[in-house]
């Protein structure tokens, strides 16, 4: 099957009591057995639910993969994937990482004798040289949040097999849509669901894909013993959303194309970040692992004035001034003083995340309102 029949088919059947084409949200928190330890599969759903399975189903099928768990969120996803190393373990991750990872990483994991090591990824000499004998996980994600860069996936999963690393992908920004990180040999894919996945803004859900059977055991076990896993409710919201991943993906898409090429050509603008650009320096990896280039677009304005961003900001009426994206309706952040405002200043500067930066998610409604509403709100400044 294709993307799009798997996004409405794969994992489902029809209610066998009903026929009901849609999965039933099975509200339950226990299944009665036929006698002690007989029972068909189904013990207490913190473990399992029918729900949540079609949804692993579905998800699973979307990434090529052999497995797929959800979590209660993308940090209850990646919390989990941490817990497969021990004490004295070593991660590298990429240094443009999502604030939520670096502060787990930094803030909770590190207390338990866990090393990170935040590495430029475009560099794999550096790359490279971090590794030693206690390396064991190498945690990439791309497109990155706020800059858009694009990390060579083969290359880092060919550095990870050389080393028998782990190699993680955070494939949240892209969305299985676009790249599908497996079938480039990645052991482990990662979610926050509460994005794209969703699409709709009102579920926050994570999930993990992987081909391997030893990891899938050991991280379904992580999840039924620590608990951090999604009730029936989102599993179903999640269900329903992921039925039109690839018809919003397209749009988010084609919107994309429109807003990136407006903002290049506004004698406001001074740079437009987005990896659809062949001037962007990360195009030609991004043509190579991405089937299109998303609906995240970063800008900064002439003159880099934190007082321009705000009034644009405040200006916006089709866009909302939010945190996260990935949803049908366009979202505009300063990551300077909302997702990154924790970073000190010269330090988020050096990573381009200059005090004018505004990053978009680029919703699905029309692309000639979303142009309006920036004109206008370029306009007010
Ligand atoms: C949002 C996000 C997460 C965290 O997911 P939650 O569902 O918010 O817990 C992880 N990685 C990336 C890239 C994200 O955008």
């Amino acid at each position: 099957m294709r993307f799009g029949t798997k996004a409405i088919h794969a994992g489902q059947e029809p209610d066998p009591t009903t026929g009901a084409i849609m999965t039933p949200i099975y509200q339950t928190s226990t299944y009665v057995q036929e006698s002690p330890g007989v029972h068909k599969g189904y013990a207490y759903a913190r473990g399992k639910n029918p729900t949540r399975v079609a949804l692993e189903r579905c998800l699973a099928e979307l990434e090529n993969a052999k497995h797929g768990l959800c979590f209660s969120s993308g940090m209850g996803a990646a919390d989990a994937i941490i817990k497969l190393l021990v004490p004295g373990d070593e991660v590298i991750a990429t240094d443009d990482l999502y604030g939520g990872s670096y502060r787990m990483f930094t803030k909770v994991f590190a207390k338990y004798g866990i090393v990170f090591h935040f590495v430029d990824m475009h560099d794999f000499d550096l790359l490279e040289k971090t590794v030693n004998e206690k390396t064991k996980m190498l945690w990439v994600e791309t497109p990155t949040n706020p800059m858009m860069k694009i990390i060579d996936i083969e290359r880092c999963v060919a550095l990870a097999k050389k080393h028998h690393l782990i190699s993680v992908i955070d494939n949240t920004f892209a969305s299985p849509y676009l790249q599908n990180p497996l079938d480039m040999n990645a052991d482990i894919v990662m979610h926050s669901a509460t994005k794209y996945l969703n699409g709709h803004s009102d579920v926050v859900m994570g999930a993990l894909c992987t081909n391997d059977d030893n990891l899938y055991e050991q991280l379904a076990f992580i999840a039924n013993s620590c608990g951090a896993t999604p009730g029936p409710q989102d599993s179903f919201l999640v269900l329903r959303g992921l039925k039109t991943l690839h018809v919003r993906m397209e749009r988010h898409c084609s919107n994309g194309v429109v807003v990136a090429n407006f903002l290049a050509n506004h004698p406001k603008v001074e740079k437009v970040y987005w990896p659809g650009f062949p001037s962007h320096p990360n195009h030609e990896v991004a043509k190579k692992q991405m089937r299109d280039f998303g609906g995240m677009i970063s800008f900064s304005l002439k003159g880099d004035r934190f007082e321009d961003a705000s009034t644009l900001a405040q200006n916006v009426h089709v866009f909302s001034l939010a945190e996260s994206l990935g949803g049908v309706e366009s979202l505009l952040g300063h990551p300077a003083s909302m997702t990154h405002a924790s970073i000190p200043k010269a330090e988020r500067e050096k990573s381009g995340i200059t005090d004018s930066l505004l990053r978009l998610s680029v919703g699905i409604e029309d692309a000639e309102d979303l142009i309006e509403d920036l004109t206008n709100a370029l306009n007010a400044i």
